[in-house]
């Protein structure tokens, strides 16, 4: 390997600005500051043009390595990451041409289907190096009401110093979504309560305030953690190295349907990073409260979240909108009350919101398959028709490099489909034969003595 610029490491501040900074070791292990606040980079380390030029030809393993080595340096070193980014990356990730200048990119092909895995194996792997290099033994205990679970289960499995005990509602989750967290065995805990969501994600709070399982290094794999943020921005880049005229610097527009925005600070690190990204559409369900902030310059959370057929993205307060108002000067606390406004100018001309309700999301289904035979799930639907919409109302000529991001596979939704489009969207090869294998699980009432003595069992050395 040719020599490689090397880095000072990263240091990470809180959006509340009220704890101390520190490094990528802490802020994984910790995933919220202790004021409450999310970790953000001091840097982006932004690549000059002729650095993100040369990944041109690069797999997808080699470019998250080249991106993430900047953010690792003095954490891990620079072999281990990119030996971490090939196993974690082993599967495809396909942009589909839908027309001339629009592009559909499926994030749908990791082991849970959904494009959380690009961002949990990512992070999985980097908690199991950090154990590694001392010997500890970190236990990732989470409470899931169906999705959430397996893919941190999917995530963690099989990674080493690292063990997971999830905790599901058993009326509460699908045979499928069960079958998903249950069949994996080995390093993976599960736990069927018979009691709801909300007790399991209580049980859980009590175990992390727990005094008495102090001697158990316990995390959350939380999903505001920096170190989900971070993979996630690899993947525009990769897309941009892939179809953009890189001589010209030709610049694209990226659509992301959006619920926590996660997914679409990702889009917004990749352009700190260096990728000229010339408008990123924010597409949202009825849960327009971010289109609203956008439009108006005041925030209002909804409350309950409006439920809708992109189920992933129902989210009345977003918990990453903390760091959005951050990169545009402003301050907003865990609450959503915002200390000090953004400059909203700069966040209008940057971003592009809007929100697409359920009949626009199911005609939008209908309207891909008859017109390009693109098959979309719901989630996905949102943000093509917030694309749409976008080169509909801006009208930019001529109309740029696109690319909309398609974050689940469509076999997770089969009614829905089959119902619009009239067929049966093919199982990904990592969902299928999972009714064949065999589950085992542990089963306990709502009682949180029970669910102590198995953790002080399996996990508390002396
Ligand atoms: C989580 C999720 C989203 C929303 O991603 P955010 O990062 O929360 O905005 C969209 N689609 C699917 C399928 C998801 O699972």
């Amino acid at each position: 390997m040719t020599t490689q610029k090397s880095f000072e490491p990263t240091r990470f501040f809180s959006t509340n600005r009220a704890a101390p900074v520190c490094g990528l070791r802490e802020a994984l292990l910790k995933g919220q500051a202790p004021d409450r606040g999310l970790y953000m980079p001091e840097t982006f380390h932004p690549l000059a043009q002729e650095e993100l030029a040369a990944l041109k030809d690069r797999s997808y393993p080699e470019v998250a390595h080249a991106l993430l080595r900047r953010f690792t340096a003095g954490v891990l070193d620079d072999d281990r990451l990119l030996a971490l980014c090939r196993d974690a990356y082993n599967f495809d990730v396909p942009l589909e041409k839908v027309t001339a200048r629009r592009y559909v990119m499926r994030l749908d092909r990791g082991p849970t289907a959904s494009f959380k895995d690009f961002a949990a194996r990512m992070m999985a792997r980097w908690m199991g190096a950090l154990m590694a290099q001392d010997g500890g033994e970190l236990v990732i205990l989470t409470a899931t009401s169906g999705d959430t679970g397996s893919a941190v289960a999917h995530a963690y499995y099989r990674v080493p110093g690292v063990k997971v005990v999830v905790l599901f509602p058993t009326d509460e989750v699908s045979n499928r979504q069960r079958k998903q967290m249950t069949t994996l065995g080995e390093n993976i805990t599960t736990v069927a309560v018979d009691g709801k969501f909300d007790d399991c994600q209580a049980m859980v709070k009590r175990a992390f305030a727990d005094g008495e399982l102090a001697g158990i290094q316990l995390s959350s794999a939380n999903s505001i953690n920096v170190g989900r943020l971070l993979p996630q921005a690899v993947y525009y880049a990769y897309a941009w190295l892939k179809l953009a005229d890189l001589g010209k610097r030709e610049p694209v527009v990226f659509s992301v349907p959006s619920g926590n925005f996660g997914d679409m600070m990702g889009a917004v690190f990749a352009r700190k990073m260096g990728v000229p990204i010339e408008r990123l559409v924010i597409a949202t369900n009825a849960n327009d409260e971010v289109p609203q902030f956008l439009a108006t310059g005041t925030y209002r959370k909804i409350e309950p979240s409006r439920v809708c057929i992109s189920n992933a993205m129902n989210v009345g307060h977003p918990s990453n909108l903390a760091r959005l108002v951050e990169v545009y000067g402003g301050q907003m606390d865990e609450k959503g009350e915002l200390k000090k406004p953004a400059d909203m100018e700069a966040m209008r001309r940057d971003l592009y919101a809007v929100s697409i309700d359920d009949a626009e999301t199911r005609s939008t289904i209908r309207n891909a398959w008859q017109e390009h035979q693109l098959l979309l799930e719901p989630h996905g639907a949102v943000g093509w028709a917030g694309l749409t919409r976008y080169l509909a109302v801006v009208a930019p000529t001529p109309e740029p490099l696109c690319v909309s991001v398609e974050t689940a596979h469509p076999a997770k939704f089969p009614d829905e489909i089959k119902a619009l489009v009239g067929i049966d969207p093919p199982l990904p090869k990592s969902l299928e034969g999972i009714e064949q294998k065999t589950e085992s699980y542990e089963r306990m009432k709502v009682d949180y003595e029970t669910l102590k003595v198995l953790l002080k069992q399996r996990f508390l050395r002396h």
